[in-house]
């Protein structure tokens, strides 16, 4: 029986492959990249299952779609298995080309800019996960997760509450009860997922909340955001002269809170912060006063303490 002292592509392929069964990707990877050194080319299996093992740990970064895809592309067959996954080529080649948009567009929904731009453009995409991928579950989730719930519908529904979240917080600063209906349709897209939406619930009650200003008397809507509750005691006598209901409320049904516009919040918290900043810089020019007289007499106490020394020593 020959002995095979050197391992040829082939080998080193297959090596890469038991080591991908096993979950061990990173001698899989060394393996699969002496394969590829020594026989293989862009258009190999192995160059693939290479760009899938950086993948790992890395699924929100634009850079390994694009290495994946560029790969996929060059890739000669249409089918591979990757461990325990049979994987098609060209569905493989949508999912990667639509994740990498996605990846994009949270991003720069995630930093808040051009939102409406944003949001129309992850409707399209949306519709191209449901039109594209439909009720095919996504290979990557699989491979990585172990996650066949995720299909192109549930990324359709998923990424049309994103897009009416992006809107909602678009137009919350100049129209709040806008963006308690945008809130209310994400939710609804969210609830077809399987998701509570209870966060876009309690958006769409905050939102929507109307209160009448303790100090300035007007009518604000949106709480957290053009109105605060602020903790203030409130006599008996002055919760008879106020409301804790509907739109005119100024006050918390628990006596403890009032009900307060932003512009008279941002007034009083701009104030108190002068105040205090006043105060804290008097106890710091006392502090490094206090310190300068301490010094002083520690300095005063070294030089007697010397003397003492320098008598006894004679
Ligand atoms: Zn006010």
């Amino acid at each position: 029986m020959a002995f095979k002292l050197f391992k040829d592509g082939n080998d080193r392929y297959e090596e890469g492959n038991e080591y991908i069964k096993r979950g061990d990707f990173s001698k899989a990877r060394s393996s699969l990249q002496k394969s590829l050194e020594k026989e293989g080319g862009a258009d190999d299996v192995a160059a693939v299952q290479i760009a899938l093992i950086d993948m790992m740990g890395n699924l929100d970064n634009p850079n390994v779609y694009a290495n994946l895809l560029k790969n996929l592309k060059s890739l000669k067959s249409s089918e591979f298995d990757f461990g325990l996954t049979h994987v098609y080529r060209d569905p493989l080649i949508t999912e990667t080309e639509l994740t990498y948009r996605k990846i994009g567009l949270m991003n720069q929904r995630a930093q808040k800019k051009d939102l409406e731009a944003v949001s129309a453009n992850l409707q399209t995409l949306a519709q191209e996960f449901q039109g594209q991928i439909g009720d095919q579950h996504l290979i990557i989730q699989e491979i990585f997760n172990n996650d066949t719930t995720v299909t192109g519908t549930s990324e359709f529904f998923n990424l049309m509450a994103v897009s009416y979240e992006a809107l909602s917080d678009s137009v919350v600063w100049a129209n709040p009860s806008q963006a308690a209906e945008y809130e209310q349709i994400a939710m609804g897209y969210r609830q077809q997922n399987g998701q509570s939406g209870s966060a876009n619930d309690a958006r769409v009650r905050a939102y929507s909340n109307t209160c009448r200003c303790w100090v300035c008397g007007r009518s604000a809507s949106g709480e957290g955001i053009h109105f605060y509750s602020a903790p203030a005691d409130i006599s008996p006598a002055l919760a008879n002269e106020s409301s804790a209901e509907g739109t005119n409320k100024n006050r918390a049904e628990d006596n403890k809170h009032i009900y307060i516009c932003r512009a008279c919040y941002s007034s009083i918290s701009n104030r108190a912060d002068e105040i205090a900043y006043g105060y804290h810089q008097k106890s710091m020019a006392e502090m490094r006063a206090m310190e300068a007289r301490i010094q002083a007499q520690i300095a005063a106490l070294e030089r007697e303490i010397s003397t003492v020394r320098m008598m006894s020593r004679s």
